[in-house]
């Protein structure tokens, strides 16, 4: 299938080669386009002509632009001056994309291309406006499908595993602690065997609720494993992490979890462990977190064990 972008070229091809061929039927052509047009001088760049799209979105007409400098779309005045000198230099703007604003003032992500032409023996510049709102939504959906949790809505694990080793790089930048908890629910199995698969799903929800809440915004929490969290703490030497690790193990062992009207207890065991220099990745930091996890689970759960 045809892409917008490929579609969006050809457009721009169509409606150019008509401007070069004659301008009888260039109006039609320019005001069936389904893209924003403005043809202006190429010198002082004053409106010659706008189509129907352009109208509708800078809210004017072409009475009350014709002769009129080109309205300024640009939202960042560097953009717009990008803009100038790539013209300068290279005499034509291919799909730059910029953030623009319409005549309502509603800023939108778009791509600009100004191509050189002749419109009625006068040099003249042909500019074309593809709103990508439409595209960067799906982006920013797709981003976020591939990076969070579907039931829990925390990192998943690949995810968590990227942005801890950035946060591991810049806490050695910057010579900074950084302290790494895992959790794991205590006998788990027995709430889904108990109280069915949806109240473990909703006991998971909840959880996730509590160490996002507990933790601050700039650590990160995932979902690692089914019933198992891992949490980074940046900025956070051990101490603090035992101490911020307590409390949500105190949250989680004194909420009640109701599901359908059931109340649900659970406790949680954590491990906590702080970055050493010896650690070649966060992996390594992780790693010492779930031995002391394993430790906690052996002395009888329900608490947070460190080095
Ligand atoms: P322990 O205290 O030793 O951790 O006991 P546990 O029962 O929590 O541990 P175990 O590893 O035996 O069981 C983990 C259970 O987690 C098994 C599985 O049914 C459940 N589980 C894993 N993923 C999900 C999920 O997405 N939803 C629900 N409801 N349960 C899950
Ligand atoms: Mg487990
Ligand atoms: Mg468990």
């Amino acid at each position: 299938m045809e892409s917008a972008d490929d579609f969006f070229r050809k457009e721009k091809d169509r409606s150019t080669s008509a401007i070069r061929r004659s301008e009888t039927d260039l109006r039609r052509v320019l005001d069936s386009s389904p893209f924003p047009i403005i043809v202006s001088t190429r010198t002082d760049r004053k409106v010659l002509y706008l189509n129907k799209l352009a109208s509708e979105m800078f809210h004017v007409t072409l009475g009350d632009l014709q002769g009129k400098p080109t309205p300024d779309f640009f939202v960042d005045p560097a953009d717009r001056e990008h803009v100038m000198d790539v013209l300068e230099k290279v005499g034509e703007v291919d799909d730059y994309e910029a953030h623009l604003r319409d005549g309502a003032g509603r800023e939108f992500p778009a791509l600009v291309s100004v191509t050189p032409v002749e419109y009625e023996n006068k040099p003249a510049s042909f500019l074309t406006f593809n709103d990508i709102t439409g595209r960067k939504e799906k982006e920013t959906e797709l981003l976020r499908l591939a990076t969070v949790d579907p039931l829990t809505g925390v990192l998943n694990r690949r995810a968590f595993s990227e942005q801890a080793e950035r946060e591991l790089a810049r806490a050695r930048r910057y010579s900074n602690p950084l302290s790494a908890l895992m959790l794991d629910i205590d006998w788990f199995k027995q709430i889904n065997d108990t109280m069915g698969h949806a109240a473990g799903d909703h006991v998971l929800r909840e959880l996730s609720r509590i160490m996002e809440r507990t933790l601050r915004e700039t650590d990160i929490v995932g979902r690692v494993g089914g019933e198992e969290f891992a949490a980074i703490l940046t900025e956070t030497p051990l101490q603090g992490a035992v101490e911020t690790a307590e409390r949500i193990r105190e949250a989680i062992a004194a909420e009640e979890f109701t599901y359908e009207g059931g109340p649900i207890r659970i406790t949680a065991s954590i491990g906590v462990a702080e970055f050493m220099p010896g650690d070649k990745t966060v992996e390594d930091t992780l790693k010492r977190a779930d031995s002391y996890l394993y430790h906690a689970k052996q002395s009888g759960r329900n608490r947070v064990m460190n080095d």
